[in-house]
């Protein structure tokens, strides 16, 4: 067979040669250990836990090294594309705090190794295609659909492993004659990989997160080029990732039983082979029992979730690290103020086997997050989700900034600043009551005191409350009213014989904080009170009706 006739045949419009390619794309300029990694999605519009857990691996690696993190979209599969699918993996990203060195952008490309959407790169695979032909790697296959399928149905007749491959591979080593016979009737044709391995050679290969694995050889001649001549993910990723310096290849573990084709790949191509890493599953515990982590049932499965509920960037970073390294935990304890990016991060560490995502997890790390900042900090945070999400609560804060950094400057600061929030959606509920426009009344005080009791009390409070009041004033005048209504203004004593009073003072701060707050529980009721203002809380114990 003159494969070079062949390559000319199937392939008359490459001119280019590997060497020319290789020439634009020369060695990276990078310190000593530095790593080059890659997202690689494919513009689906959609990105999960899992891509973010890939992303910030990948991230980690390259920054951790003085290397870059590059964006390559691998829209090569039609039906994978969405309009704007580009343009929402790079906002959605951005908005997560993952930013890319280099790569594709919303209009075009940054950087020197591009172009970075594969759809953009077909000569170049074609070129490295017509090498493999030329040096008897690669053959045409013009089988049609219903001959692959009549194929897969012997095989299952007869229990085979299904796929193209020894007997099967009908076209693996047809004469020119019948190649030029297709060729001129017009049949369209694939590329296939002339694969040399076996199923009974088995080999160790390491994977930096999973170790050693055992890997049997590929006998499979899987497809590199469609009939359009785009390629196939596996050869693509090569010819990339070889091409764009990558020195490792963070992907999920669903591509392991690829990795024996891909490693030929390498080889025939003469690359040398990035390392590999292999990231596990993403799990969730669900009564008690841990399972995959799914689109249909899990809302937090995609990342349109984090933004839209308002989750703090960098607690999701914060909660990330968390799963992706076991002994972050223990570093953070011992080091609550350094920023994250001083963590030694390492794909060692890295669960093999399944990732637990647990939402309770992340909300109690976004508390301590947001317990952390200022209160300008929280407003600022605050008024962009709200912007985005909730246009008349923006509104509403913006009217009066210093007011709502008041509210929001309740227990903060210290060594145990309060945890209230975890979501910038959830700060609207926790502040409605201090805006007219918002206020609801959502607890009533219990059915076991008498009415006029509690109104007795709010009428005192009315007559006596001087907003100009220190705190220990303003709460020796709760245990006078409480004396004066017949509630015990001491709990020790009323501990001790509770029948004796109507109740204690901790009751009659509870009738104000209902009537003033119309809830239960609030933060420390004389800053309330004093961030409401004089004019809101008697007319608030004014209004009280029940
Ligand atoms: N395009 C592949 C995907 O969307 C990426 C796999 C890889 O990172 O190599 O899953």
């Amino acid at each position: 067979m003159d494969t070079n006739l062949l390559a000319e045949l199937l392939y008359p419009n490459i001119k280019t040669l590997p060497e020319d390619i290789e020439a634009r794309y020369p060695k990276r300029n990078l310190p000593e250990g530095a790593k080059v990694t890659r997202l690689a999605p494919s513009p689906t519009g959609f990105l999960h836990i899992g891509n973010l857990y890939g992303a910030l691996t990948d991230e980690r690696l390259a920054h951790t090294s003085g290397g870059v993190f590059y964006l390559r979209i691998e829209d090569t599969d039609a039906k994978r594309t969405v309009p704007n699918g580009i343009a929402i993996i790079i906002e959605t990203l951005a908005k997560l705090g993952v930013n890319f060195d280099e790569g594709a952008v919303i209009d075009g490309d940054k950087g020197d190794y591009g172009p970075y959407r594969q759809s953009d790169r077909a000569e170049i695979y074609q070129t490295y295609a017509k090498q493999l032909i030329r040096e008897g790697k690669a053959y045409p296959c013009f089988c049609t659909e219903q001959e692959l399928e009549a194929i897969r149905t012997k095989q299952e007749e007869n229990k085979l492993t299904t796929g193209y491959y020894g007997e099967f591979a009908i076209w693996r080593d047809a004469p020119m004659d019948k190649i030029q016979e297709k060729l001129n009737e017009g049949v369209p044709f694939v590329l296939r990989f002339r694969s040399e391995g076996s199923v009974n050679n088995k080999f160790k290969f390491n994977d930096q997160i999973k170790g050693d694995i055992d890997v049997t050889e590929n006998d499979i001649d899987h497809v590199i080029l469609k009939s359009d001549g785009i390629p196939t993910y596996h050869f693509a990723h090569a010819v990339d990732d070889h091409l764009m310096g990558t020195t490792h290849v963070v992907r999920d573990e669903s591509w392991l039983s690829t990795l024996p084709f891909h490693i030929q790949l390498f080889k025939a191509l003469g690359f040398k082979m990035p390392k590999y890493c292999h990231t596990a599953q993403a799990l969730k515990l669900d009564n008690g029992n841990k399972r995959k982590i799914s689109k249909r049932k899990d809302p937090e499965f995609g990342l349109a979730y984090y933004h839209a509920q308002g989750y703090p960037v960098s607690a999701v970073r914060e909660y990330l690290l968390t799963m992706l390294n076991s002994n972050f935990e223990e570093w953070r304890l011992a080091n609550p103020d350094l920023p994250l990016e001083d963590f030694k991060f390492t794909t060692k560490k890295m669960s093999v086997s399944g990732f637990l995502f647990d939402l309770d997890k992340l909300n109690d790390i976004s508390k301590n997050v947001i317990s952390r900042m200022t209160a300008d900090e929280v407003y600022d945070f605050t008024l962009a989700w709200a912007k985005e999400n909730d246009e008349p609560f923006a509104k509403l804060l913006e009217s009066n900034r210093e007011y709502a950094v008041r509210i929001l400057s309740i227990g903060r600061g210290g060594k145990k600043p309060r945890k209230d929030i975890a979501l910038w959606s959830e700060v609207k509920n926790y502040v409605s009551f201090f805006y007219d426009e918002l206020f609801e009344r959502i607890d009533s005080i219990p059915e076991n005191f008498d009415k006029n009791d509690v109104y007795a009390v709010l009428e005192s409070f009315k007559n006596s409350y001087d907003e100009n009041a220190e705190q220990s004033e303003w709460l020796n005048n709760i245990k006078v009213i409480a004396e004066n209504n017949g509630f015990c203004p001491d709990m020790k004593q009323y501990k001790a014989d509770p029948d004796a009073f109507k109740g204690s003072v901790a009751d009659v701060s509870m009738f104000l904080r209902i009537a003033v707050t119309g809830r239960m529980n609030s933060p420390d009721l004389y800053e309330v009170m004093q961030i409401l203002g004089r004019e809101k809380v008697i007319g608030r114990v004014f209004d009280f009706k029940e």
